[in-house]
């Protein structure tokens, strides 16, 4: 057996998995990528009933397997990813055949937890073999900080600092980020997402931090995209292994980098459709081949508000540019629409979707009103709608019953400093003792 070793997307210089994970950004300013991708091979999708723990060892020892004990990854597995990963068909006229993934069962109710969960217990293994201490910066556009926090917290020999956006996340994803843990300091950025991003990239170039072991756990550590391929097998397992459409609301474009490296893998699938909302880079670059980008604007899918994903540079690294326009459609969906699906889908199924779901519902649907072909799909359902109380009320003119660990965290103790979007602004942040 081989495992990849990783690079980055701008050099050939390989390093190991416990480097990439442990340095996030590569030093050149580039993304980590595996060398090659490990194929699924013996894994059989047919296989309805496998259970989703077993697949997600079996399926990240393929890819650790030569550097961590297997002993680790599967406690890492096991620990992480205690909680279930549904899918849900949705029933009514016109959806036959069409799946939702509930991938919002994890604590912070948002697919995130997949990711952050299990990327903090590899990075605790890594670390605990190496005696090192590392603090981890991570800018936030609403559920990636929570869930990263909450995966870390405790941890030994790992502080987080979560920057966000101040007044551009929503009342519940602020309370969800502020909520004090052992660890973790939250920042309002008087900004918005990139500028968030931005300095996170700054201090991993500023020599002010001499001495300072700097990480990161955005969508851009290679640690969190390979649990993000395991929920893909999973269900097209379910599906029978069916040429199935996917459609993934998207930012970042961390979790279609998950599906895209699944599909490398082996994992049969018809078509990733990349559902954005109005921030539409990567729609209009699969359309035109444009790279030209906005600045992001704000949207009811606020964890999708990205002008520039971060990820982009990696999917164009393992795709070519053929391959990535007939693998992946792009689609972009703007408020009104988020919110007629929103309602389209509680009329017609009976079922509440979050904004960034209904995003992704909306566009199955164009895609399948525009091949005419009702080919089974699935759709990834990013977040809880209870994270979204004031879109869905807006749209259904009612909310989504609350979930008792969200309704608990207005009763908990917070912390949260506030800061101008400047370098020196977050280096007193993270050098001051805390
Ligand atoms: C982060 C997030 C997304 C976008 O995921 P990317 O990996 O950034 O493309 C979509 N929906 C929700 C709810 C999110 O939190």
């Amino acid at each position: 057996m081989t495992y990849p070793k990783y690079r980055s997307t701008r050099s050939a210089e390989p390093v190991s998995f416990a480097d990439a994970l442990l340095q996030g950004l590569a030093p050149d300013g580039g993304l980590f990528v595996p060398t090659f991708i490990p194929k699924l091979d013996g894994i059989d999708f047919r296989k309805k009933d496998g259970s989703f723990s077993d697949l997600a060892i079996d399926v990240l020892t393929r890819w650790l397997g030569g550097e961590l004990a297997s002993e680790s990854i599967r406690a890492a597995a096991r620990d992480a990813l205690d909680f279930p990963v549904p899918l849900i068909p949705l029933q009514g006229d016109g959806w036959d055949n069409v799946h939702v993934l509930e991938l919002f069962h994890g604590p912070t109710l948002s697919f995130k937890d997949f990711g952050a969960r299990t990327m903090a217990r590899l990075m605790s293994t890594v670390l605990g073999s190496a005696g090192e201490k590392l603090t981890i910066l991570v800018a936030t556009s609403g559920d990636t900080g929570s869930a990263v926090a909450d995966g870390f917290a405790g941890v030994p020999n790992v502080r987080v600092v979560l920057l966000y956006p101040d007044g551009l996340v929503s009342p519940t994803q602020e309370r969800q980020l502020i909520v004090k843990r052992q660890g973790v300091q939250a920042v309002a950025v008087r900004g918005n997402f990139d500028d968030c991003q931005r300095l996170v990239k700054e201090a991993f170039a500023d020599p002010g931090y001499d001495g300072v072991q700097l990480s990161s756990a955005n969508s851009i550590n290679i640690g969190r995209l390979l649990p993000q391929m395991l929920y893909y097998i999973h269900a097209v397992r379910q599906l029978g292994g069916a040429e199935v459409v996917i459609s993934v609301p998207s930012g970042n474009l961390g979790n279609l980098t998950g599906g895209v490296m699944a599909a490398l893998g082996g994992m049969p699938v018809r078509q990733f459709l990349a559902s954005h909302n109005a921030n539409d880079f990567f729609p209009r670059h699969l359309t035109d081949g444009s790279t030209e980008w906005l600045p992001s604007k704000r949207t009811y899918s606020n964890a999708m508000d990205v002008g520039v994903p971060s990820n982009f540079e990696r999917l164009q690294h393992l795709l070519t540019a053929d391959d990535l326009r007939r693998l992946i459609r792009g689609f972009s969906v703007s408020d009104d629409d988020t919110l007629a699906s929103m309602r389209r889908v509680a009329d017609e199924c009976g079922y509440i979707a979050d904004p960034h779901t209904a995003v992704g519902l909306e566009a199955v649907r164009r895609y399948r009103k525009s091949t005419g072909s009702p080919e089974p799909a699935i759709v990834l359902s990013t977040a809880h709608p209870a994270k979204f109380p004031e879109v869905t009320v807006q749209a259904l003119g009612k909310k989504a019953p609350t979930p008792e660990r969200l309704s608990r965290l207005w009763d908990e103790e917070t912390n949260v400093i506030s800061i101008e979007p400047s370098a020196g602004a977050l280096r007193e942040v993270v050098l001051a003792r805390w």
